[in-house]
């Protein structure tokens, strides 16, 4: 084939604030890659958020960008000056319950704003045939705000949107409202905005199945996605290392880098989630794939930290793949987010293979609670997999999510109780029920007492009037039971902030809470608990016996089974008394040892 010596198309790509300031943005990497290889395209991604993190310092930037508010505020004045008392307000009221000082408002935004109109400035824009912003978690304001300066200077240019923000309904509202953008990127964004730009290349107009990509009075309907996630190329993160080494000079970092072995979740089921919005179908790589890939970035980029963007890790091949990153006998890191796994060996071959922290997706550690949410786990799951974590020298980060709509007296009680229970165990966030656009309790609500939707109290502090009734939102306000669940659920927050406070207290961090050691014949478990001196136990015999073999979630039928000079009523009793010393747990007829191995937490 005849190399193409034509002009490329040139297509700007733009990650502004608030991406998390050490990473490279998969969207801009992934896209670039893609187009590039696709067509005669030049791509030049920007991350504006580099500049902004370096003019507010690094520390206060990842305060803001670590809740889902506060930026957004920081932004809503330079868009709607007319909104700035109620956004500094909102912003005050996410920001100001931690330590330390909040920053202040005013100066935050006059700098956000001259750093951004400095970067505005600095380039050629019209050498762009379109200009692409990612719009994902906390980026809408800022994106709409840099669109809207572009446009002013230079009205002829072309602006497309796209991103998790942006799937949809949301998407077709956001062309709608903002005259600054021109297009719509609904859903995957490869195939589509590859599309888009072939179009505007030839001179064309769009055609009737392109629907994917939106344009005002357009169609919501999405064309075909990557069937095989394992042609695509590795994501392009130069151009982030080379903004990074210009305007951290003086203070250069260690970025972690992002990685996908998936897209979308596999079990795709909880009633509260609309991370998949975006997915039509599930899709993986391989292992070996994952591995050359991560392998590549090692050694490109000399980075040892890597963090999964995957909603729920690809158990089968993250087997292979953690098996393979712990032959290489290397000081790797990786965080990823799983589901609960309750396979001890597993977890110690993740550790091996670097996997140092995870996001467990918990939510709940009330039975019913959890069947509500449609989790597919229960609370000795749960509990097992932050038991197991603990053993492997893996941290686990994760939520309980409080004010679920419907929770009853009995739901919160059960939860105050197995709150005692994972005490030794890191301890969780309480992340307070949102109402997601496109989750299964938004799209039905009536099972859960919601009676109507509404726009949601915070997006109307930094919207104008005019916007609250027509803008479809990706967090939504309804009413139901909201005043009741925040009244029901406060002993919760109070007891996992003591929670929080015990390990805040502790003073050898190294060594478990709970934790046990093995003489052969006995056990001595080892128990802290606030306040006064650590409690020692001592298990001599079968009692020793049936705590090592309750090391994961065993049945009372399978206990019995494995010792079969054992009297049911003898084992009851002893999980019973052993519960209330919260050495083990019983959820319905399971019981699990809790107290954490030292030995293997050792090495
Ligand atoms: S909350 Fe997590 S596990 Fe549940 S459907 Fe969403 S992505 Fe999947």
């Amino acid at each position: 084939m005849a190399p193409d010596t034509s002009s490329p198309f040139k297509l700007a790509l733009i990650s502004m604030p608030w991406s998390i300031f050490n990473r490279p943005s998969i969207q801009l990497g992934t896209l670039k890659a893609f187009m590039e290889r696709e067509m005669n395209c030049q791509v030049d991604a920007f991350h504006p958020y580099l500049d902004v993190a370096n003019a507010i310092s690094t520390e206060t930037y990842r305060r803001i960008s670590g809740n889902s508010w506060a930026g957004e505020a920081l932004f809503a004045p330079l868009l709607f000056p007319e909104q700035k008392e109620k956004a500094r307000e909102l912003f005050f009221s996410v920001l100001s319950r931690k330590k330390p000082q909040v920053p202040d408002f005013d100066k935050l935004v006059s700098t956000i704003d001259k750093t951004c109109s400095i970067w505005i400035d600095s380039i050629k824009w019209n050498q762009y045939d379109l200009i692409g912003f990612s719009v994902c978690f906390n980026q809408l304001f800022p994106s709409l705000y840099a669109a809207n300066q572009l446009k002013k200077t230079l009205p002829g240019v072309s602006v497309v949107f796209g991103g998790s923000s942006c799937t949809g309904q949301i998407g077709l509202s956001l062309l709608h409202h903002f005259p600054e953008i021109d297009y719509v990127v609904d859903g995957e964004g490869e195939k589509s905005l590859h599309s888009l730009c072939r179009t505007l290349n030839n001179r064309t107009s769009l055609s009737s199945k392109q629907n994917s990509v939106l344009r005002p009075g357009g169609l919501v309907e999405k064309t075909e996605e990557i069937t095989d996630i394992n042609e695509l190329p590795y994501p392009d993160y130069k151009p982030y290392f080379q903004e990074m080494a210009q305007i951290f000079s003086k203070e250069p970092f260690i970025p972690t880098l992002p990685l996908e072995f998936s897209r979308g979740c596999w079990w795709n089921k909880c009633s509260f989630c609309n991370l998949n919005l975006q997915w039509e179908r599930y899709r993986m790589k391989n292992a070996g794939r994952m591995e050359k890939e991560t392998t590549h970035f090692m050694q490109q980029f000399e980075c040892l930290n890597f963090s999964f963007t995957d909603n729920a890790l690809p158990l089968k091949q993250a087997d292979n793949y953690f098996k393979a990153i712990a032959s290489k006998r290397i000081d790797i890191s990786f965080f990823a987010e799983i589901r609960a796994i309750g396979q001890p060996e597993r977890l110690k071959l993740y550790n091996q293979g670097g996997l140092s922290t995870v996001q467990v997706g918990v939510e709940s550690l009330s039975n019913s609670l959890l069947q509500k949410m449609v989790k597919g786990t229960t609370v000795i799951d749960n509990i097992a997999v932050m038991k197991l974590c603990s053993e492997n020298g893996i941290q686990v980060e994760g939520n309980l999510i409080t004010e679920f709509p419907t929770t009853t007296e009995a739901e919160i009680q059960e939860t105050l109780v197995n709150l005692e229970f994972v005490l030794p165990y890191h301890p969780l966030s309480p992340a307070a029920f949102f109402l997601g656009h496109g989750s299964p309790i938004h799209r039905d609500g009536r099972a859960f007492g919601i009676s109507a939707l509404l726009p949601h109290h915070k997006i109307k502090k930094l919207f104008p009037p005019h916007y609250h009734n027509s803008l479809e939102q990706l967090t939504k306000g309804y009413r139901g039971d909201r005043k009741l669940q925040h009244l029901l659920w406060k002993p919760v927050y109070q007891k996992i902030e003591q929670w929080q406070n015990f390990h805040d207290m502790r003073t050898d961090k190294k060594t478990a809470p709970l934790q046990y050691r093995d003489g052969g014949t006995f056990l001595i478990i080892r128990q802290e608990q606030p306040p006064g001196q650590p409690l020692q136990h001592r298990l001599r015999g079968l009692s020793r016996k049936i705590y090592l073999f309750c090391h994961t979630p065993q049945s009372i039928s399978n206990i019995l089974q494995q010792f079969k000079s054992l009297k049911e009523e003898s084992l009851i009793s002893f999980i019973s008394e052993l519960s209330q010393k919260r050495l083990m747990f019983r959820d319905n007829d399971k019981a699990l040892s809790l107290a954490v191995h030292q030995t293997l937490q050792e090495t």
